[in-house]
């Protein structure tokens, strides 16, 4: 094939397993927040490459830091360490309640380490009757069988069976069910503290409070799934931090990369003590590349002035989405912290995210939903104020057009 043949979108279709359904436009570069694709047409970007790109589109930083490592060494291996892991370890210990990580490439991994390290603990330091795993109903957690199983959209389960057992699912932030729900069979409960996929639904901190407290009285690991919460995204490094509840297990990815793959969980000496040499692993896991991007992206969403101007940022959206609602009475909820927000539809417009999100693109603004009903926000963290207000206004503009439309 010459080296010069430009794709097109209907290659998607002809050689793609069609397991996605990607917009009708290519977007072939970026800067910031802003979006170009084939056509030379630019879009305000608030999806941040579904809460990844927390440094926004060719950071200049990133670029520099990624290939000058590019240009030492990529990858080794796991039989071999390197600096910029160690030095990742060694920043996330520091900012966080962890003692230890493991790194990976995805969140769906991170997962899958944290419920294999919880029932390897329990088995070690407990009986083998000590499996069950308690999740949330609506929960995402990723796409391998374990993952899927623990996350509470059974469409995403149903067709790969025989799932794994011993995982039991309660409504999100029910706090009796919960309770009630742990005994001392429990080896893990998982949550996220915000559930992203599953709605931009926060939870309570009572809640996390009663877990955290059930938890402890059963001898059962708290996971936080902060895959999509972390990394700055809620204008705290982790979100566990606002609610003031700190898990025995944190899952991380998304954001932690800027783009480039990577998953982590972070854990105590006590619990990191059940994946012994051999246990578990990746061929990936602790790439210099991916931990120096984590590095990098680290380096800048850690400093409190970069973590107030998310909250400041989080203002300036809901109150621009809030007065658009005032002039066009279509969200019956604006919610989500920092640069996570999901604006519910009002009734009359249910089962229609995806529909207006579709006029979003057409009119310059990337949008995503959380299931039918709700249009999310995740750009990028450093998205400047200039973006929003472009953005917002196009995503006004959109409004209009899905409003005449219905
Ligand atoms: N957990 C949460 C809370 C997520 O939002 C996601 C992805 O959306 C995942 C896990 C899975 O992450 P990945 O797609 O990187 O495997």
């Amino acid at each position: 094939m010459a080296m010069d043949y430009t794709p097109v979108r209907d290659d998607f279709d002809k050689y793609m397993i069609p397991m996605f359904s990607p917009a009708p436009f290519i977007p072939v570069k970026g800067h910031g927040s802003v979006v170009i694709d084939q056509t030379g047409k630019d879009y305000i970007d608030f999806v941040g490459g579904i809460a990844v790109n927390s440094l926004g589109h060719a950071n200049e930083e990133l670029v520099s830091n990624l290939a000058a490592q590019l240009n030492k060494i990529s990858h080794l291996g796991n039989g071999y360490t390197n600096e910029p892991v160690l030095k990742l370890a060694k920043t996330l210990c520091e900012f966080t309640f962890a003692e230890k990580v493991f790194f990976c490439n995805s969140g769906a991994e991170a997962n899958e380490a944290a419920l294999k390290l919880a029932r390897k603990y329990a088995l070690e330091n407990y009986s083998a009757e000590k499996n069950e795993i308690l999740a949330f109903n609506s929960a995402f957690h990723g796409r391998t069988l374990f993952t899927v199983s623990a996350g509470g959209q059974p469409k995403y389960s149903q067709d790969f069976g025989p799932l794994p057992g011993a995982i039991k699912h309660q409504d999100f932030n029910d706090i009796d069910a919960a309770i009630n729900a742990i005994t001392d069979k429990t080896c893990a409960v998982i949550v996220e503290p915000i559930q992203g996929e599953g709605g931009v639904i926060p939870a309570n901190k009572e809640f996390l409070l009663a877990l955290r407290e059930a938890c402890d009285r059963h001898a059962a690991i708290l996971i936080f799934d902060e895959v999509q919460t972390g990394v700055g995204r809620t204008g705290q490094l982790y979100a566990y931090m606002h609610y003031g509840v700190v898990p025995d297990v944190l899952s991380t990815a998304k954001a932690l990369g800027g783009g480039f793959p990577i998953g982590a969980i972070l854990t105590t000496d006590k619990f990191a003590s059940a994946l012994s040499v051999g246990s578990h692993g990746t061929t990936y896991g602790g790439n210099p590349l991916a931990a120096t991007a984590a590095n990098t992206v680290l380096s800048i969403v850690s400093q409190i002035e970069f973590l107030d101007d998310v909250k400041n940022k989080h203002q300036l959206i809901t109150q621009g989405l809030s007065e658009m609602n005032a002039r066009h009475d279509i969200f019956q909820d604006i919610r989500g912290m920092g640069l996570l927000i999901g604006c519910e539809l009002k009734e009359h417009f249910k089962g229609k995210a995806k529909a207006l999100s579709n006029i979003c693109a057409e009119n310059g603004v990337m949008v995503l939903i959380a299931g039918p009903n709700v249009v999310r926000f995740a750009p990028a963290l450093n998205i400047t104020q200039e973006e929003i207000e472009m953005g917002l206004m196009r995503f006004e503009q959109a409004l209009e057009v899905f409003i005449n439309k219905e």
